[in-house]
């Protein structure tokens, strides 16, 4: 397992080395997580831990776990195209690569490096009755968050960006901008937010998840998620791409 894990880590890591930034350090890493996966419940309730493998299923039965790693695939590739055409030294980490599911202590530890720029979650809702439009992300709740008001401004600067790149195939959808958790398990929150401020490094890192559209709604299905869906996907996952280029910038520089 331990083996497993460790080649998924180095294979999924790439790192974007531009000659005059590379001496300056290791330029720092976006965290793309895909929601999800596998089988079975990974982690448990009582540990904080729990990952279920499937959450939302469109009408035509395409998976939100499936969906999410397509997704998450083409964002990678579109963040290192776009930090290329920017000159700018990123790099991109996804905390699976296959149809695997992954319990919050382990994704967290994945996320938890010193060079770590953001963490985005990527989901695809169902809610509404398969009724609802639009994009949104989802930050944890003030109460529990030192890091709020940079939660907040990423989270609302991220649901954008995706919203953009969908309107573009239903010009009727729009963002939602962002939503805490403090409905999730009680009161308590996401789990997912709950191993990550675990770690000291990931406090102050923008974290949340992107719920790219709402899947079980049937509008939603049919303009973007049947027909192109990979080119769809490249429209959406470029404009996402952009925003957390521009937002590593800061950090790249600095190192
Ligand atoms: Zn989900």
């Amino acid at each position: 397992m331990m083996t497993a894990r460790f080649i998924l880590f180095f294979s999924t890591l790439s790192i974007l080395c531009l000659s005059s930034g590379s001496v300056l350090g290791a330029p720092p890493v976006i965290i793309i997580d895909p929601g999800h996966g596998g089988r079975s419940i990974a982690g448990s309730l009582a540990e904080r831990s729990n990952s279920s493998p499937n959450n939302a299923t469109s009408p035509g039965g395409l998976r939100e776990k499936d969906l999410t790693l397509e997704f998450s695939r083409i964002l990678h590739d579109e963040i290192l195209k776009e930090a290329g055409r920017a000159g700018i030294n990123v790099g991109v980490l996804m905390t699976r690569n296959d149809d695997r599911n992954l319990n919050f202590v382990e994704r967290a530890a994945i996320a938890n490096r010193p060079d770590t720029a953001c963490v985005v979650s990527i989901h695809f809702n169902a809610g509404g009755g398969g009724k609802a439009l639009g994009s949104l992300a989802l930050i944890s709740s003030q109460q529990r968050n030192t890091n709020y008001a940079v939660d907040e401004a990423f989270g609302r600067a991220i649901a954008e960006a995706c919203n953009a790149g969908v309107r573009k195939y239903i010009p009727s959808s729009k963002s939602r901008g962002i939503m805490t958790d403090g409905h999730l398990h009680g009161g308590l929150g996401s789990n997912f937010f709950f191993q990550m401020a675990r770690h000291r490094n990931l406090r102050t890192v923008p974290k949340c998840f992107l719920e790219v559209e709402f899947i079980d709604n049937p509008a939603v299905e049919k303009a973007l998620l049947r027909d192109g869906r990979a080119e769809k996907f490249q429209t959406i996952a470029r404009s996402v791409a952009i925003f957390l280029v521009e937002w590593a910038e800061p950090k790249a520089k600095q190192r």
